[in-house]
């Protein structure tokens, strides 16, 4: 499976980038994981959107939503000129009716998922983990059979991080804080508390993402390596994980 990340920015995208997205790949089967600012425009450097078979996502803050709208409008406009019907699944959770009906449209067509049990998509197989964040929001375990990724998605630090991530081979954290600020409140960790997960689970290699829009981000590595000896990279357009 490849993983490749279209959206790294936590809160809004900064120049020539995107917020939350990732691209994951197998088989020739496609599905991108949160659709934040700025994705639908990066994602097109790396692949036919048209192409997509499948949209999922983690919650309904828009920087990992608000490029949904424009995405419908995407399939609409394809659609329409290539005299084509091509729906594309968007699954999400149910614990918010109102954004959740919003996830269909025209040629898309919302779909929700159980988070207390395991979805298939494709290659691959989604479990669910709620996570401590001022609205409903799931990270995600997503294997192939063969390896595994877990996505945070937005969260506070919580012990169940641990088991929940145990022996993954790639784990991307919510990153939007250094060590020395506590995002607890905001519903986000720090690099210390990502990388405490990351060694207590035993995990392959991390990549940080969500991140922050303030200090140098480098500084976030080495905080992590500081209570985890494995592999720490930051997240950056186009970064691309496979086996
Ligand atoms: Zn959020
Ligand atoms: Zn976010």
């Amino acid at each position: 499976m490849k993983l490749t990340v279209i959206g790294y920015w936590g809160a809004y995208p900064e120049a020539e980038a995107a917020t939350s997205s990732y691209l994951l790949e197998k088989d020739g089967f496609s599905c991108l994981i949160d659709c934040g600012s700025g994705a639908l425009s990066r994602l097109q450097l790396y692949k036919n959107v048209m192409d997509l078979d499948a949209v999922i996502l983690s919650h309904y803050h828009n920087d990992h939503v608000a490029d949904v709208g424009v995405l419908q409008y995407l399939l609409l406009v394809q659609n329409t000129l290539h005299q084509t019907e091509r729906i594309l699944p968007i699954y999400g959770h149910r614990d918010d009716e109102q954004q959740f009906q919003s996830l269909s449209h025209q040629f898309t067509k919302g779909i929700s998922y159980d988070p207390s049990n395991p979805l298939e998509l494709g290659p691959f197989q989604f479990s669910f983990l709620k996570t401590i964040h001022p609205v409903p929001c799931y990270g995600m375990r997503i294997t192939d059979g063969d390896q595994t990724i877990v996505y945070t998605a937005d969260t506070s630090y919580q012990e169940e991080w641990i088991p929940f991530s145990q022996d993954t081979d790639l784990l991307i954290t919510d990153c939007n804080f250094y060590e020395s600020q506590d995002g607890t409140k905001a519903g986000h960790m720090n690099s210390r508390e990502g990388a405490t997960i990351a060694a207590k689970a035993n995990v392959q290699q991390l990549l940080l993402s969500h991140l922050p829009h303030f200090g140098e981000h480098k500084q976030l590595i080495n905080e992590a390596k500081a209570f985890y000896s494995g592999s720490v990279q930051l997240a950056y357009e186009g970064f691309v994980w496979s086996t």
